[in-house]
């Protein structure tokens, strides 16, 4: 018997969805505020929910229950939170990170707005959202102590469904964000989890990245980290890694 084609899920659909599950009025959901490593140093706030399901999610216990876990903080308290930490470890930087940050556009907008001016802010996104939407791109354009940081789920459309269970036109979003933030001058730069792709697949995503920005080549290849249910996710969908070959092997 032929196995059924599983249903892949749609990230806009998605991102309402989860989307209303973690916003009331002008808050959005975070579980913790903390000092990070990352960067050289940096405030960090958690987000609570995101339009995919990447089977390499090291928040993956956050992402399955949005509507249990953390609480509702508004712009201001985002904020202080984010600020109090600046203080206390003499950083310069702050970031939301966790899930994905652009399920509630309007609460982000006003965090970026609060934020004083001297305060580098890295924006960690899928940038589905900001493909869908160019406008996104033009309302982060307004803040120029602002990065963003777009991280790519695989090399090419078909790596893409295979690691977020979603529909492959979401690689294309996410390749779209880079060009429409681009395009409004907005600090950015691409990553990807490029561990699951072969050579041929990562050298002809660095060529398509260049043609968006020159320097793009360079892009950040993220590290892949075999927490214990990372390693189960990726074995019951049938992928297993190899730190040598880089390639996908399928069992
Ligand atoms: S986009 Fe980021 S937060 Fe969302 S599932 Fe993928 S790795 Fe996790």
């Amino acid at each position: 018997m032929i196995a059924p084609e599983p249903t892949l899920s749609d990230p806009l659909l998605t991102a309402e969805q989860i989307g209303k599950i973690v916003s009331s009025g002008s808050k959005r959901r975070y579980y913790r505020f903390r000092p990070a490593p990352f960067y050289g140093g940096i405030a960090t706030a958690d987000c609570v929910g995101c339009c995919l399901k990447c089977l390499f999610c090291w928040s993956w216990h956050i992402l399955i229950q949005p509507e249990k876990t953390g609480h509702f903080y508004s712009p201001n308290e985002v904020i202080r939170n984010l600020l109090s930490i600046v203080r206390k470890k003499g950083f310069h930087q702050v970031r939301i990170s966790g899930n994905e940050p652009t399920l509630h556009r309007a609460h982000l907008l006003e965090v970026l707005h609060l934020m004083p001016k001297e305060i580098r802010f890295i924006l960690e996104t899928n940038g589905i959202l900001i493909g869908h939407d160019p406008s996104f791109a033009k309302d982060l354009s307004r803040f120029h102590n602002l990065y963003v940081r777009v991280s790519l789920k695989g090399s090419c459309p078909e790596d893409f469904m295979r690691l977020t269970g979603a529909k492959p036109e979401g690689f294309t979003l996410q390749m779209k964000a880079l060009e429409n933030l681009v395009r409004e001058g907005v600090n950015c730069f691409p990553a990807a989890m490029t561990h699951f792709s072969s050579k041929e697949k990562i050298l002809k995503l660095k060529q398509q990245l260049k043609e968006i920005r020159p320097d793009f080549v360079n892009l950040e290849e993220e590290e892949l980290i075999l927490y214990p249910f990372v390693a189960e996710h990726l074995q019951s969908a049938g992928l297993n890694w190899d730190d040598n070959s880089n390639l996908v092997k399928p069992r």
